[in-house]
Order: structure tokens, then sequence, then C-alpha cells
């Protein structure tokens, strides 16, 4: 008998027919003796409809209202879920944010969850009920309902998982796992068993939309194992759990991209103390963030070139803010938007030599020209031309027998 959090995402109770068969699956877990606490999203795209009827009244919209309005989806889902079991003859109960309660604390729409009275769920699972908690919603010390972020069902699931020191903590969706790549894209992508938290946030920031990057990161705090499954097939999911666990027989887990980067390039930059500071400031206070940089001496040695990319829609104005910039001087700017990222990532990489210049190689052999690179201690990045992305994504999980 084990104590377990199942969370179920917006996909997964997204209709009747689906709640109902959320419900069966809970059913069988409560049948085999164990102890459950239900995290439940709101239906999908129950948020964003939300969402635009607040647009509807006001671009400013109230922040203490809106996140009274963004929860109250979860708040339907709590009461279908433990409605149907109630049906399937199963004792269950929804608990509110505010009835447990889940403490948050920080701004309106992006509070975390810092406390959560644990007696009376427990109390009730003892007794052989199932609980069913809405994600995403809490309440402030001083009362207000708050909400954690979209997303956010995700990382009410660990912090239950967490304060009430569950043996497991399993994320139910709409996908049998994470894979090496987008598996839609990519077919030759394939699913991963276990997989690091380390790794599974270079892959969700880098686009593996499986899990909240936050909820793997608090996860990763208090060594929480995830596994995520899916609602719709029995096949066995993917373990997110401590590095230490994991035995690796390959230096690369994924090969992930994105498709929405701009690159730009600043040619003849002073080579001065502080020139680099002065040309990322401006861009920084105006919340766009830099991802790659790359810094190189011009010829005369006098002069650097200074490249770096950020998300494509923050591009212009980054181009403006540069312009505009009086404290750096450079004879000439370049941008490129038609470009992507291909990342390889793995934790097996540091023990493995010659990683680089395999997936250099590699890219080479189909003709792609590397524009940017960036290296982390688990993760290699280049930039390429946009149209290349497919297939150089291919080509490199032939080249790490990822396929
Ligand atoms: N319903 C919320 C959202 O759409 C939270 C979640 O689904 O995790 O962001
Ligand atoms: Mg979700």
């Amino acid at each position: 008998m084990a104590k377990k959090v199942l969370k179920f995402g917006g996909t997964s109770v997204g209709s009747i027919k689906r709640i109902l068969h959320a419900a069966k699956i809970i059913k069988k877990e409560h049948d085999n003796g164990n102890k459950l606490i239900v995290v439940v999203s709101a239906m999908a795209g129950t948020t964003n409809n939300l969402i635009e009827h607040s647009k509807g009244i006001s671009k400013k919209f109230n922040k203490r209202e809106l996140d009274v309005l963004l929860t109250s989806g979860e708040q339907v889902t709590s009461a279908l879920i433990a409605g149907a079991l109630n049906d399937l003859g199963v004792k269950s109960k929804s608990w509110l944010n505010w009835q447990i309660p889940i403490i948050t604390e920080g701004e309106h729409s992006n509070a975390r969850i810092i406390h959560m009275n644990i007696k009376n769920i427990n109390d009730y699972i003892s007794s052989g009920g199932i609980a069913v908690v809405p994600g995403f919603q809490g309440v402030s010390k001083s009362g207000d309902i708050t909400s954690i972020g979209r997303g956010g069902s995700d990382a009410t699931a660990v912090a239950i998982a967490k304060i009430f020191q569950t043996d497991s903590c399993e994320i139910y969706t709409d996908v049998d796992g994470v894979y090496s790549s987008d598996p839609n894209k990519i077919p030759l992508a394939k699913k991963i068993d276990k997989i690091s938290y380390e790794e599974m946030l270079e892959l969700s920031s880098l686009g593996a939309k499986v899990m909240q990057s936050s909820a793997v990161q608090s996860a990763m705090m208090g060594d929480i194992p995830i596994q995520v499954k899916s609602t719709f097939t029995e096949r066995e999911g993917t373990e997110i759990i401590n590095q230490d666990n994991i035995d690796y027989t390959k230096a690369v887990t994924g090969v992930a991209y994105s498709k929405d980067d701009a690159k730009i390039t600043l040619l003849g930059v002073e080579d001065k103390p502080g020139v680099a500071a002065d040309v990322f400031e401006p861009l920084s206070r105006n919340q766009i963030n830099v991802d790659m940089v790359i810094q190189n001496i011009s010829t005369d040695g006098k002069k650097t070139d200074i490249t770096f990319t950020t998300k494509r829609q923050d591009s212009k104005n980054a181009i403006s803010l540069i312009e505009t910039n009086k404290k750096i001087k450079y004879e000439k700017m370049y941008m490129n938007d038609k470009v992507s990222k291909i990342s390889i990532v793995g934790a097996g990489m540091v023990a493995t030599p010659g990683i680089t210049f395999k997936m250099f190689r590699s890219l080479a052999d189909a003709n792609i020209n590397l524009l940017a690179i960036s290296t982390s201690e688990i993760k290699i990045s280049v930039i390429i031309d946009e149209k290349f992305t497919i297939d150089a994504v291919k080509k490199l999980h032939k080249t790490f027998k990822l396929d």
C-alpha cells in the first residue's frame, strides 16, 4: 500500500467522457489499496477562455479578481472528479485551496506554495477516502485567492508530494512520456524511460513541454521522483529522477530544438572593459532575455565582434535599444531571424569524450552551417539556418543512436 499523488492535466479531464475515464483510473489505484490525493487541472482550454473573458472587460483587469476567475476552472474539475468517484461507489471529497488551506506567498498570478495543512486530508485518506485537490490554486496569508503560474497544477502536485511525504507523484497527461524529441514532428524520436531533473529542465526549456519547468525544479530540490504517464494508453511512462539513479549507456539523451530565435551581431565594437555590460544592461532592464553570447576579437585587436541570440519576438526591440544606446559604438549591426537552435542534451556527456566533435562533424556532413555554438556541462547548442531544423534533429538522432 502506498500513498500517492495522481495529477491529471487539462486534456485528461477535457470532457465529461474523459473525466469518467480518469475516475476509473483513480478507482483502480484505490482498489489496489493505495491512499490517494488527486490533483486536477482545469478542463483543456478553460483557463484560456477565462483570460479572454477578462480581456473583454479590460486589458488591465484587476489582478486579485483575475485569480478568483482563473482558479474557478480547477474548482469545476475537482467537483466533477469527486462526484464521478462517488458515482463509482468510492468515498471521495474535493478540498478547495482555502479549505485545506494551501498557503502561498508572492504576487497574484505568480504566487508560490509555502505551506499546507495536512491533518484533515491525511485523516480522510487514512479512513479510505480519496481527496481531490484543485491544482494551480492557493490562498495568501491575508486570505486572498491566488494562482501559481500557468501550468501550475504540476507544481501543486509536486508540493503535495513533498509536504504530505507521499511515496510517489504521478503526472497523467496526453502523451505517454518524455521523448528524445517532439514525436509529432520527428517520428523516429524514442520514449525515454528515465531522465534526470537537469536533463528534463534543459529539454523543457528547449521545447519538450511535458511538465511545467518550475515544478521540475522544485521536484529536483526536494528530490521527489516523478512518473509521467499517459491517461489514454497503458504503456510505461517516463521517470524523472535523480541523476545518481540513472545508468547512462548513451552520452546523449535527447535533441531539442526551438524555432523562434533570432541572432544579432555587432561588428567592430570597441574592445574595452564594460562594453558587453553596456550592450546587455538595457536589454535586461527591458526584460529581453539573451540566450547565447559569443565575443571574438577582430583582426586589428582593438575591436571586437559580439553575437548574441534572443527570442524572435524580442529582436526588433533589442535592435532599437542598441541603436539608441549612446554608451556603445559599433561599425555595423546584423540581424538574422530565420534561425533555429538545436541542442543535444545528456548527463552521459560528462563522461564521454568527443561528443562536441561528433555533433559538429555530423552536421557538417549534412552540409549544415553552424552560426553560433554554446556548451554547458550537459548540453551543446548550435544555431543554424531555420530551414535545416528537422534534418538536423533527425541526423543527430542517428548519430547519437537515439532512433
Ligand atoms: N489551468 C491552469 C493553466 O491552464 C493550470 C494548469 O493547467 O496546470 O495554466
Ligand atoms: Mg499542464
